[in-house]
């Protein structure tokens, strides 16, 4: 058995910890995590295929419904390849 922890804020940081890999939201590669650094999210940006809203979230242009993350399973890239149907993306 062990004790339980009194709750105890840590307040040396207010960044919340996320407990998945930096991986790119967009393609899923985990040689950058960041959707601006990713070369391909800029083309499908460009490409019209999706768009920023107001909450800084990725969202499907066509439809305007945000698009689930999909971390390990392909990214972003592999998702909106199904829903928009869009050959450009390359699948897994
Ligand atoms: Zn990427």
């Amino acid at each position: 058995m062990t004790p339980a922890k009194p709750p105890q804020a840590s307040t040396t940081e207010s960044t919340p910890q996320r407990t998945f890999d930096h991986r790119c939201i967009w393609c899923d590669s985990i040689s950058h995590s960041r959707r601006i650094d990713c070369t391909e999210f800029k083309e499908a940006m460009q490409k019209r295929l999706i768009t920023i809203n107001a909450d800084n979230r990725i969202i499907n242009a066509t439809t305007g419904e945000e698009v689930p993350p999909m971390f390990r399973r392909g990214g972003m890239k592999k998702m909106v390849a199904l829903i928009t149907n869009t050959p450009m993306i390359a699948f897994y």
